[in-house]
């Protein structure tokens, strides 16, 4: 795993941050990517980040990179280093309203949907543009907005792929106009294991890989 692990970082380089997506690897497998360097980890559950946060060293930096229910904010609030997946105002809400309650900021990104399928999360353009527009900031001391993540369409088509990483970079560019004291446009979190070197030439900044890493996943 040593091995994959540092493939991978010398294809990043020194300005792009790897994120270890774990979800569904056990504790001990995942030891194996910290023993290995890793310090950022990705889980995509609520449920399923709580037991590891747990049992795992305390300077893993936690990530949260699936869809998150607002009841579920309040669980992960004490210890959550970058919430990757906010895709309402409700949650931004709910989020600071927890952070304040662990007397933490709590780092986020807007989540914008870039895929065709139907199926994944995510603010349209229109609503992103929307909220960072918006004056709702002011009310929300507790959290900060670094950037945008998004998710390619999954498809063989690379220029397909080119594309939509393209154009949420573009979105990332022209929204540098709305940065405030906590929203900047400073991290662009796109890339996966099947899309990652395509990303980086686009222009990411950080990636969520899994199954490059940890082999494929078995669903229960
Ligand atoms: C699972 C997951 C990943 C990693 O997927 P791989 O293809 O295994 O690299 C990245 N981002 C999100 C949001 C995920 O849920």
């Amino acid at each position: 795993m040593k091995n994959t692990i540092d493939k991978i970082k010398r294809e990043l380089g020194e300005h792009v941050r790897l994120i270890a997506v774990s979800k569904t690897y056990p504790p001990e497998v995942i030891m194996q990517a910290y023993e290995a360097g890793c310090r950022d980890f990705g889980e995509n559950k609520v449920q399923e980040m709580l037991p590891k946060y747990e049992a795992l060293p305390k300077d893993i930096r936690w990530h949260l990179i699936g869809h998150l229910q607002r009841n579920k904010v309040k669980y992960i609030a004490p210890f959550v280093h970058l919430i990757h997946s906010v895709d309402s105002e409700a949650l931004l809400q709910e989020i600071n309203k927890r952070a304040a309650q662990n007397q933490r900021v709590i780092d986020c990104l807007l989540q914008i949907h870039i895929a065709q399928e139907e199926s994944k999360y995510g603010l349209s353009y229109e609503e992103a543009h929307a909220l960072l527009s918006s004056s709702i900031w002011e009310g929300l001391p507790h959290l900060r907005v670094l950037g945008l993540m998004g998710m390619a369409t999954f498809t063989d088509d690379q220029e397909q792929i080119r594309r939509e990483f393209r154009t949420l970079k573009q979105f990332f560019d022209e929204h540098k106009s709305c940065e405030r004291e906590n929203v900047k446009m400073q991290e662009l979190s796109m890339g996966m294991s099947g899309d990652y070197p395509i990303a980086v030439e686009e222009g990411s900044t950080m990636v969520r890989i899994g199954s490059a890493i940890f082999g494929k996943r078995q669903y229960n």
